[in-house]
């Protein structure tokens, strides 16, 4: 049964709009089942109608004619129940509905599964057979498997159908929304540029061309380049591989051949293909007759086609590299974005970002934030590589993309955008005045940096100090370790642009969704892994020459505070700070005088909530990592899009775990600030300084909306609000009312500007 399964999501997969997919469903389904019809119908969202879509045995004339609303007939009973059903003799259910123009009388039972995508039923999946006897367990198994897996086929085909006009009943191109997860606030309206994965034939997009003649050339090219790479690394591997095995770079060599692939495609691009998109219809349907043979040996032959095809695809796609141009309002659409394609548009030409993978606390979309980029992220539904060159708009507030958007939208989001300039401008002004509630209460503002763009902006928005800086951002650029002396120019280069104003260095936080590319750690659950100080303290010699990097970058100025991260326990801290007194006293003993800077550890662990006190005592200050304190209270991976509507710092739980954390802290005498995305989002601000955080750090984007915003409350007002909030045990209601709590207040402008649009 798997093998039938895989062998049809496959072949629907392959197919080229939503139209053949269902057409391969109905007729592989029925196949498999050995039932006489088998039929999709889909519902109709504008109708609210399930409409025959495909079907292999009753009149194919009744397609798209024959359609029933929810609360009629069988299909109708399947797709509102939710549920499969399984008639022996439909024509008996009170239910049943007769359809004169599908012949449908002839058939006995009935057996239905609801095709349902992320809760939303989409349709429903029917077959029907002569004799009257009940479907047996195995079938009903078999069709509730195959609708699971179709439903997931069938969202993306129709999605691409509104994207390029091949939609459902003919409607052509439409506007079209799909939900992701908010990445960084904002809106934009532009253009999308996706940027795919390297030599990933799967994903590249159909698109048409003029000049013939120079893709073809350009085809060619990168056929002479690969069939140059092959006579190559035949020869360097002459002495170590046996004639026959040899051989197989000869087979390589004739696929090439003009006569086989290169013909093919040269044919698709005479038809005014772009030579990527006849590669991959070429290599596709090669790779798919292959996997389809019984043969071990023939099907083993498909990943030699795919090798192939990926190799002139990269060839092809450097070319293109070379030859792209961004459009003013740029909008990156990757499968995973990277800090790279960020840096990849030219300055001011990228509006917004869009990743199918990743989720709000990714470390991409905390890039994106510091860079003030609205950005989509988790947005799974998307077909991202049909939507080169389309206009899109991104609502980063609530993670919602919109194809082709309607000229009335476009409107209404450019009102958006202009009104965030306004609002930016004016909060400019705020830059020299302090952080003061209207009631006198100070409450400073740090920043988080990593970047070295984030050195200017947080002394454009007025920071009081650097209460994160993340160290591995220089490791991560890097292609090995950075030695003693180049850590230390890039540590004092940081500690002199912010002096006298301190300056938190976190310890090498690697691990997680955080990957050197010269130190890579493959291991089953990240998060739950070697990350943080685990790493560190296994390898105290990359956390000495660190420490000593920044103790040494210190010299004369004096604001250096070191800060640890992911302790769990007494033990790991012990452990992190006799290593850090070690350094300290190796670089005395060289003639260095420099004092012991001040030592923090961060509170990200549920464990380290419990024992706060005892931690406190053995540091000077504590700093709360909500964005990993959050993921592993709830149990819910900071990166993953399918569980990233239950990510929610606002959860009850976390409050309360926030508001332990700060009074025993402060029941040691120990300063406690929060750095996490929490303190960059204005609302949630209010309550972290009700709750008696010492100093908030957050991305130098958000700073000036949080200063906005806390010098137009008192104190006693938000700490009023948040003993209220701190009695409801629902994290919905405890969002809505604390917005509704701000607005009502006419604080509203800084939390979301583009909330009444209804798209
Ligand atoms: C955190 O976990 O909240 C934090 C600030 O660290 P990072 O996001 O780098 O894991
Ligand atoms: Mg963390």
């Amino acid at each position: 049964m798997l093998n039938t399964l895989r062998k049809i999501v496959q072949e629907v997969n392959a197919a080229k709009d939503l139209k053949a997919a269902l057409g391969i469903i109905v007729l592989r389904v029925r196949e498999a089942m050995g039932t006489q019809v088998c039929s999709v119908y889909l519902l109709d969202a504008d109708t609210n109608r399930f409409v025959l879509m495909a079907t292999e045995g009753l009149n194919k004339r009744s397609i798209g004619k024959v359609s029933m609303a929810p609360n009629e007939g069988l299909v109708g009973l399947v797709g509102t129940r939710e549920e499969p059903l399984n008639l022996e003799n439909a024509s008996e259910h009170p239910r049943y509905r007769y359809f004169a123009e599908t012949g449908e009388e002839r058939y006995a039972s009935f057996l239905g599964a609801p095709i349902i995508h992320h809760r939303r039923v989409m349709g429903v999946l029917v077959v029907q057979q002569k004799d009257k006897r009940q479907f047996d367990e195995g079938e009903e198994a078999f069709l509730v498997t195959m609708s699971a897996q179709l439903a997931g086929v069938i969202a993306h085909a129709e999605a691409t159908g509104s994207i390029r006009g091949l939609g459902k009943l003919g409607k052509g191109i439409q506007e079209a929304k799909f939900v992701g997860v908010p990445g960084a606030p904002g809106v934009a309206v532009g253009k999308a540029v996706v940027v795919l994965p390297p030599a990933d034939l799967e994903v590249v997009p159909d698109k048409s061309i003029d000049d013939v003649e120079a893709e073809i050339e350009l085809f060619k090219q990168a056929l002479e380049s690969v069939r140059e790479d092959m006579r190559n690394l035949s020869s360097k591997l002459a002495t170590q591989l046996r004639k026959e095995e040899r051989a197989l770079f000869d087979v390589y060599l004739m696929m090439l051949d003009d006569a086989s692939i290169g013909q093919e495609v040269k044919r698709i691009i005479r038809n005014g293909q772009w030579a990527q998109g006849a590669l991959r219809q070429v290599v596709m349907e090669h790779v798919a007759r292959f996997e389809l043979m019984d043969d071990a040996y023939l099907r083993e032959r498909a990943s030699d086609v795919k090798d192939i095809g990926r190799r002139i695809l990269a060839y092809l796609q450097e070319e293109r590299q070379q030859t792209l141009t961004y459009p003013d309002q740029t909008i990156i659409v990757s499968e995973e974005l990277s800090p790279a394609m960020l840096g990849e548009v030219p300055e001011g030409k990228l509006v917004g970002l869009i990743s199918v993978l990743g989720s709000g606390n990714s470390h991409v979309a905390i890039l994106a934030r510091a860079m003030g980029i609205p950005t989509v992220m988790g947005a799974v539904d998307l077909p991202y590589s049909k939507v080169d060159g389309i206009d899109l708009i991104v609502d980063g507030y609530h993670g919602e993309i919109y194809t082709n958007p309607s000229p009335q939208l476009v409107k209404q989001y450019g009102e958006v955008v202009a009104e965030e300039k306004e609002l930016s401008k004016g909060l400019a002004a705020l830059r020299e005045l302090p952080c003061e509630t209207l009631d006198g209460h100070r409450m400073p503002l740090w920043v988080n940096t990593g970047l070295l763009a984030d050195v200017a902006r947080a002394q454009e928005r007025g920071a009081e100090g650097v209460g994160l800086y993340r160290t591995e951002v220089p490791f991560m650029i890097n292609d090995r370790f950075p030695s003693e002396k180049e850590q230390l120019a890039i540590y004092r280069e940081q500690l002199s642009a912010f002096h006298p104003l301190p300056v938190t260095m976190r310890t090498l936080d690697i691990g997680g969704d955080k990957a050197l590319s010269y130190f890579p750690i493959k291991e089953e659950n990240p998060f739950l892994g070697w990350r943080g100080i685990r790493v560190t303290l296994d390898h105290p010699e990359i956390f000495l020459v660190q420490t000593r990097a920044m103790l040494k970058a210190s010299e004369g100025l004096n604001n250096l505070r070191i800060l640890l991260p992911m302790i769990s326990g007494t033990h790991e801290l012990e452990e992190a700070l006799h290593l850090i007194h070690r350094a300290w006293g190796e670089i005395r003993d060289e003639g260095v005088d420099i004092p012991m800077p001040p030592i923090g550890m961060m509170v990200e662990i549920p464990a380290a909530v419990y024992q706060t006190r005892e931690l406190a005592r053995q540091v000077d200050f504590l700093s709360v990592g909500s964005n990993d304190l959050t993921q592993y209270l709830l149990a819910v991976d900071r990166n993953n899009p399918r569980v990233a509507d239950l990510y929610d710092y606002l959860h009850p739980a976390v409050l309360q775990a926030l508001k332990k954390v700060v009074d025993d802290a402060h029941t040691e005498g120990k300063p406690v600030s929060i750095c996490g995305e929490m303190a960059g989002d204005p609302a949630a601000a209010v309550l972290l300084m009700a709750m008696g955080f010492d100093s908030l750090s957050m991305n130098a984007t958000n700073l000036p909306k949080v200063k906005w915003l806390l010098r137009q409350i008192t104190l006693s007002k938000a700490r009023e609000l948040l003993g209220q909030l701190m009695t409801f045990d629902n994290p919905q209601v405890i969002h809505s009312s604390l917005h509704l709590a701000l607005r009502n207040l006419g604080l509203g402008r800084v939390i979301n500007p583009a909330a009444t649009i209804q798209g």
